[in-house]
């Protein structure tokens, strides 16, 4: 892709920092060890490998290594998270769950469901995507093992009150489980404030690679091993470690954890000078989501009388590089679960378009997608669809 290319679409996955890279390299042709072996090769490998854990712990305030496992990623550590909080509460059969769960929540969810019959209860939004607290509250009960709430949303970039919502899960005996995904990075993590019992989190959602990600698990829980095989990670995930993208995510992690705050602001500004620039261009265009509680880097609108899908397609021949909703739902052609949830009208769904910004986003590029937006949405509304146009 060309450098000059203006990528926002930083939710569904962000370049690895320089920085990363060269952290990750001596670890392909350097040192190629399996971090099992006891042999130099192997003892640095593994000595890497606790370093990584050491600045994924500390960027999510956990207390102790081994309360962090190591995953390929936001799903996995999504779908170990559900099942180890069911392995904790043997004698609960529930699970409670916002709608706007990612589907590697809501898709485990599912699945336990038909396999094992385990009742899934589904807290819906309003409007503005925000969780419903008090049918929240009354929906966890002594049967429920499990609660699940995301920090972030990928979609809208909501971000939900996880310590509110932990709160009102232990007051039932249930456990307490955060996907931040899209959260870390972007937002300061703390699980001992927050309470959180399980935190899952991806390297390629802030500058890591892709292929790894990490599960929190808090001290005294126990952890649902989803492989089985060596004992690698305690035990609790069997497979050869791969060395070089856990050393790139700890690397990444790190790099975040100094500048968050800073990067918050950048891209707010960023994030606003887009969605002024929009509202001027386009009375119509509404923005989708909680202006009050949101993910500074992300602006979801909906146009009308316009297919989101049409809008991205043209707009990456223009070199803007947009989602139409969440690169995780891409292919399955199903309007947006959590715009449905919000109850936005289908034409609007079908409008919704996703610009996801990075601490690496510059005023020029927002200035690009402003030019070039117009002549994009005039051309697709003359057409009526661009599925009718070449
Ligand atoms: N959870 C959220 C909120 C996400 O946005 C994503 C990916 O977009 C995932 C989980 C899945 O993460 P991964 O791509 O690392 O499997």
């Amino acid at each position: 892709m060309a450098m000059s290319a203006v990528y926002l679409d930083n939710n569904a996955s962000t370049r690895v920092d320089p920085s990363v890279l060269d952290a990750m390299l001596p670890w392909f042709t350097g040192n190629w060890g399996n971090a099992s072996s006891k042999h130099g090769f192997g003892m640095d490998a593994a000595g890497a490998i606790q370093k990584a854990r050491r600045q994924v712990r500390t960027m999510v305030g956990a207390e102790m290594d081994s309360e962090i496992v190591l995953t390929s990623g936001g799903t996995e550590s999504d779908n170990m998270a559900i099942l180890s909080a069911l392995d904790n509460r043997l004698d609960r059969d529930e699970i409670v769950v916002t709608e706007v769960e990612h589907p590697a929540v809501l898709a485990m969810c599912d699945h336990l469901s038909r396999t094992k019959g385990v009742k899934v209860v589904r807290v819906g939004v309003d409007s503005f995507g925000r969780v419903d607290l008090r049918a929240f509250r009354t929906a966890i009960g002594p049967r429920t093992a499990v609660v699940c709430a995301m920090w972030a949303n990928n979609e809208t970039g909501n971000v939900h009150p996880v310590r509110v919502m932990a709160e009102m899960a232990h007051a039932e005996g249930a456990l307490f489980f955060s996907d931040a995904v899209q959260a870390a990075g972007r937002l300061d993590i703390d699980v001992a404030s927050t309470g959180v019992d399980f935190l899952s989190i991806s390297s390629h959602k802030f500058h890591g690679p892709k292929g790894a990600g990490a599960l929190y698990v808090k001290q005294g829980l126990r952890t649902h091993a989803c492989l089985h095989g060596g004992r690698q990670e305690r035990g609790r995930r069997a497979g050869t470690e791969n060395v070089p993208a856990i050393v790139g995510m700890g690397r990444a992690a790190a790099i975040a954890q100094g500048r968050t705050y800073q990067d918050a602001k950048h891209q707010e500004s960023l994030r606003n000078r887009l969605r002024d620039g929009l509202v001027a261009r386009f009375p119509d265009c509404k923005e989708l989501g909680d202006p009050d509680h949101r993910l500074s880097n992300t602006l979801c609108v909906a146009f009308e009388e316009i297919e989101g899908e049409d809008l991205v397609t043209l707009l990456g021949r223009e070199g803007v590089h947009v989602s139409s909703g969440s690169a995780c739902a891409a292919g399955s052609n199903q309007p947006s679960h959590v715009l449905r949830a919000m109850k936005v009208p289908f034409a609007r769904i079908r409008g919704a378009v996703r610009f996801s910004l990075s601490r690496e986003s510059i005023a020029t590029e927002i200035d690009t997608v402003l030019e070039v937006l117009p002549a994009v949405v005039a051309k697709l509304r003359s057409a009526g669809t661009l599925r009718h146009v070449a």
